[in-house]
Parts: C-alpha cells; sequence; structure tokens
C-alpha cells in the first residue's frame, strides 16, 4: 500500500455478547486505492463494515477517516464525512419509484444538496434535484426505468440503483459489501463492469466471494477468518498463502 490512509482502523474488536466477531483488526487504506475482503461466512466482513461506516460502535479498538478519530461518531456523521457503502442485501426503499429512491439519497444525505424537505423548496431547486438524479441513474444505466416502482426492478438493476445512490452521495470511500451477491451471471458481469467503470472516482473497498470476478477490480486482498485478518497484500501471493489455503479451501 502507498500513499496515505485515508480509512484506518486500529486494533478493532466486536463483541456481541460472549461471541467475538471481530477481534484486533488493523486494517489501513490508502486514498485512491481499490482493496478487497475476502474470508468464509461468518467470518465478520459485514460486521467490520458495520464498525468501520459507524453502524454500531467498536467493543475496543479506534476508526480514522481522513486522518480523524470518528470511533464515536455515528453512521450518518461519516456519511457527510465521505465515508458511504452498500450493504449485502440491497437496501432500497422498494415501495418507491426508482427515481424517488435516488433523490431521497440525495436530498437526505448529500453534501452537494441542502437538506430542505421537497415541500419547502422552490421549483428550480427541485429541478436541479431530479436533473442530478437522472443523470445519476443514466450513469448506473438505468434510464428509462426512472418511474418503474423499485420493486418491480430486476435484482441486478436493484443493485446498480443501490450503487448509484451510493455514488450520488460524492463518496470519497466507497464500501461494497458482496455487490456481485445474489446476481445472475450476465447481471454479475454487468455490475462487475459498472464498478470498473466508476472505481476510478473514490477509494473502494469491496467484500467479494467471487474471487475471480473480485480480482478484476481490485489490486490488493484481504483475507478474514474467524474475526481477524490473517493475510492481507498482492493477490496472487495472498491466495497462494498456505495460512489462507488452509482456512477458505480446506486444502
Ligand atoms: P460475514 O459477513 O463474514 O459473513 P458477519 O460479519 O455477517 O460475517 O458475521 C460474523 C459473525 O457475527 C456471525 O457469526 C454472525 O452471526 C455474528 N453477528 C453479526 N452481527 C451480529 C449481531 N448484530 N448480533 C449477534 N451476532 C452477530
Ligand atoms: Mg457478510
Amino acid at each position: 500500500m502507498s500513499g496515505e490512509a485515508i480509512l484506518e482502523c486500529r486494533g478493532a474488536t466486536k463483541r456481541f455478547g460472549d461471541f467475538t466477531a471481530v477481534e484486533g483488526v488493523t486494517y489501513k487504506v490508502a486514498e485512491g486505492e481499490s482493496a478487497g475482503i475476502i474470508g468464509p461466512n461468518g467470518a465478520g466482513k459485514s460486521t467490520f463494515f458495520n464498525l468501520l461506516t459507524g453502524l454500531f460502535p467498536p467493543s475496543e479498538g479506534q476508526i480514522f477517516f481522513g486522518g480523524r478519530d470518528v470511533t464515536a461518531l455515528g453512521a450518518e456523521g461519516r456519511v457527510a464525512l465521505g465515508l458511504v457503502r452498500t450493504f449485502q442485501l440491497v437496501s432500497v426503499f422498494n415501495s418507491l419509484p426508482v427515481l424517488d429512491n435516488m433523490v431521497l439519497a440525495v436530498t437526505r444525505f448529500s453534501p452537494n444538496f441542502d437538506s430542505t424537505p421537497s415541500f419547502m423548496m422552490g421549483s428550480a431547486h427541485k429541478k436541479r434535484i431530479t436533473d442530478a438524479c437522472l443523470e445519476q441513474l443514466e450513469l448506473v444505466g438505468l434510464s428509462g426505468l426512472e418511474r418503474v416502482i423499485t420493486d418491480e426492478l430486476s435484482y441486478g438493476d436493484k443493485r446498480k440503483l443501490e450503487i448509484g445512490m451510493a455514488m450520488a452521495l460524492k463518496p470519497q470511500v466507497l464500501l461494497l459489501d458482496e455487490p456481485l451477491a445474489g446476481l445472475s451471471d450476465v447481471e454479475i458481469t454487468d455490475v462487475q463492469e459498472l464498478i470498473q467503470a466508476v472505481k476510478h472516482q473514490f477509494t473502494l473497498v469491496i467484500i467479494e466471494h467471487k474471487i475471480s470476478r473480485l480480482l478484476t477490480l481490485v489490486n490488493r486482498l484481504s483475507v478474514m477468518h474467524e474475526g481477524r485478518l490473517i493475510a492481507e497484500g498482492d493477490p496472487d501471493k495472498v491466495l497462494d498463502d498456505p495460512l489462507v489455503r488452509e482456512v477458505y479451501w480446506g486444502d
């Protein structure tokens, strides 16, 4: 890893009762890099993202973003600073039209638009927001679907919407939790290409099970197992590490 760490975690531990889901994890992401995280189910990957993004506080340890200690800052505060994530299971309002999901993301969280409720906005302001949202939907390949109720989208298109909503917040760091999970092969290629096309816009951390796909998107790989990071670095070397082979593939 080169460059300054934009996101860093020192000795982060998360316990749920007697169970330790994440244990003493120290991790750094350099500005502009694309990093991948793999690990078996239940390894603690999503919990780790929850700690980084402030969904809940660590039991021990600290999280830094842009050099600032954000351990005590909640998720919304971190989003406002530019730390944005997507969820393993797509997280959008299914009952709303596609465009409205984007408008909500932008008006609720984006630092680029003030968060005045829409009933108080002037029409020029509304138009500016709508235009920006339409443009963002086009960028993620959802043009023509703006008025469709989100629940009627394919899972792949919902995933694109979620990534588009995250991107609309102009994050500095974007964390994607299994962006390819649950998709058909065609949809996987589609979303993979979307991530490929936009990844230069931010620092990226991707949790993903589909390793060959992940390796087209990242240049550093970390492996989590039973709450700990057990290997990290150049993907080829990491995948060849005997410990990784043992825990990940049962070699
Ligand atoms: P991964 O994303 O690597 O599959 P998770 O982070 O989702 O793993 O889960 C790691 C472990 O922590 C699992 O055993 C899971 O059951 C447990 N866990 C996750 N979240 C909670 C929670 N909110 N309460 C209790 N246990 C949890
Ligand atoms: Mg997970």
